[in-house]
């Protein structure tokens, strides 16, 4: 059985099998598999598996602005490590541990079928915190100040810049769409890279 502490995990996550576990907080057995019930931190201890939530999350409320990182998607919801609050300046770029959930319905005003279709993995994103259900923080960039505000490549990861409405790359001259901030990279971003 593959080790599953530090995996973050959505709703619905197969993490282990009741055979070999006991089910703890978060978590859900169906026909004798454990799942994850809430987004979090799978975590196993001494044969128990649970599913935690970042402490942080349960410090933002709804309504608050943070600045955050694309980590991962998985159509049609994308994964945002939380970066800092709105004030981007203060971010702590490197130590933050907070995710929220992003779903394709709720990046512009209009239909989008797929996150990948406005965001890549990678991006960092001003979002606003839209509900807190069942433990789990949800975001929206729906509003002319909300949406990228650093986009990279998606072929050869350079920061990409605004010209004409589109995002060029300043390495290889790709074009590419995002739903940007209407600040898009006038924002001091610091980032990791
Ligand atoms: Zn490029």
């Amino acid at each position: 059985m593959e080790r599953k502490e530090g995996k973050v995990v959505v709703p619905g996550d197969f993490i282990g099998t009741a055979e070999e576990y006991v089910a703890d907080h978060g978590t859900y057995v169906e026909n004798e598999k454990i799942y994850a019930a809430i987004f979090g931190e799978a975590k196993e201890e001494r044969k128990v598996l649970s599913v935690n939530q970042r402490r942080a999350l349960r410090l933002l409320g709804v309504g608050a602005v943070v600045v955050g990182t694309i980590e991962n998607i998985v159509e049609p919801i994308a994964l945002v490590n939380i970066e800092s609050g709105s004030d981007v300046r203060e971010s702590r770029f490197g130590e933050s541990t907070d995710y929220a959930v992003l779903h394709a319905s709720m990046i512009k005003k209009g239909y989008v079928k797929n996150v990948r279709d406005e965001y890549k993995i990678g991006d960092i994103i001003r979002a606003k915190i839209v509900d807190v259900r069942n433990g789990e923080l949800r975001l929206a960039t729906d509003s002319d100040e909300l949406g990228a505000i650093k986009a990279f490549c998606a072929k050869c990861r350079h920061p990409m810049k605004l010209e004409g409405g589109l995002l060029k790359c300043e390495g290889c001259g790709w074009k590419d769409n995002r739903k940007i901030a209407k600040d898009y990279r006038k924002a001091d971003v610091k980032t990791r890279w």
